[in-house]
């Protein structure tokens, strides 16, 4: 075992703060690793305040990291030590299963080990990648392709990047296809990004005039501001797909509107409170879907990150040392970023 040093919050209603625990010993088929940037997820903030069910006490968020291999154990083929690797929001599931089968673990029958707060064996539960490393079975762990310069932007694209990715490709955007981005944050940024250099035509929905020049910047062909009807009137029976990254409750039937017939949109928050139950009628009457899609397999997160890699694209990022975690989920908390904090972790080696 090694003794790890990072930030964990003792409850739902304290601060993070510097939290030394146990990484197991590498075995055979794992590979270690130094973190050198950790990504801040709302899901984060979610589970360190137990705004969702089940948290587990201390509690060390983080599932966007990237850092450096130290040492693999003997089995491992994929990794050598000094390579630059990442690992998204799983570290293991039961690889035998028909999800797991298919490269689709985030499905796994029984139940995938998220990196942070899921059973664990050897130590009861998982602690995540705010912290100086990790040791991870190498099914789990990325390769990544990116210059080493550009490392702290590639960690959101662990969960932000594949979140999106996933269902862009599952629903086969491409060239010619028209693509909606609803919410310009984490996840819609880089949607924006990812879609556009999919060869999309792009449009982006927010709720804010301010933000145009934003996400024209980040790749989007269109705005339109959603508040708006006579914008979004304009775009009525018009898209192919709608990735609608909004978590707080809204009405889903001012964007299903403007799918075209067999269009799609997919939801890839989860809201508090239930949004209103669309209209059966508009889904009947052009045979629209609406569905869900989460995070994204292994296989495909590689290919997002090969992807990336060949076309120049990240995470836009605030980088921060650890001690102002608690300060960036404030911010996080009115949109007060862009796109994404990440921790920069020679603040937690320096400060062990
Ligand atoms: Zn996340
Ligand atoms: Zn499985």
């Amino acid at each position: 075992m090694t003794k790890a040093h990072g930030f964990a919050a003792q409850s739902g209603d304290t601060p993070l703060a510097p939290f030394t625990f146990d990484r197991r010993a590498p075995r055979a088929n794992d590979v270690a690793i130094d973190i050198l940037h950790c990504g801040v997820c709302h899901s984060d903030l979610h589970t360190a305040r137990s705004e969702w069910e089940g948290t587990l006490y201390p509690c060390v968020p983080g599932h966007e990291i990237v850092g450096k291999v130290t040492a693999v154990g003997g089995d491992v083929t994929k990794f050598a030590v000094g390579d630059l690797v990442g690992v998204g929001c799983m570290v293991d599931s039961c690889q035998h299963c028909s999800a797991c089968d298919e490269g689709l673990e985030q499905f796994c029958e029984n139940g995938f080990t998220g990196t942070y707060g899921a059973p664990d064996p050897d130590f009861g539960y998982t602690f995540g990648g705010y912290s100086d490393h990790i040791v991870v079975r190498e099914e789990f762990v990325l390769k990544v392709t990116h210059p080493e310069t550009d490392l702290a932007a590639v960690a959101p694209l662990l969960c932000a990047g594949i979140t999106t990715w996933s269902p862009l490709r599952h629903w086969k955007v491409g060239p010619g296809t028209k693509v909606g981005i609803v919410g310009i944050g984490g996840l819609g940024h880089m949607g924006v990004k990812l879609a556009h250099a999919l060869g999309a035509h792009v449009v982006a929905f927010t709720t804010s005039e301010s933000k145009r020049q934003d996400a024209l910047a980040l790749g989007a062909d269109e705005v339109v501001v959603s508040r708006d009807q006579a914008q979004m009137d304009a775009h009525a029976n018009s898209f192919d797909f709608i990735l609608n990254t909004v978590a707080a409750s809204h009405n889903l039937d001012a964007f299903m509107l403007l799918l075209k017939r067999d269009g799609a949109m997919t939801l890839v928050g989860v809201p508090e409170h239930p949004h209103p139950s669309p209209s059966i009628a508009n889904l009947i009457f052009r045979r629209r879907t609406l569905s869900g899609s989460l995070i994204g397999g292994i296989a495909e997160t590689q290919e997002m990150l090969d992807f990336c890699a060949e076309n120049g694209i990240l995470s836009d990022i605030e980088a921060i040392p650890i001690q102002e975690i608690n300060t960036a989920y404030e911010r996080m908390l009115k949109s007060d970023v862009k796109y994404r904090f990440v921790i920069d972790m020679d603040s937690v080696k320096a400060a062990a």
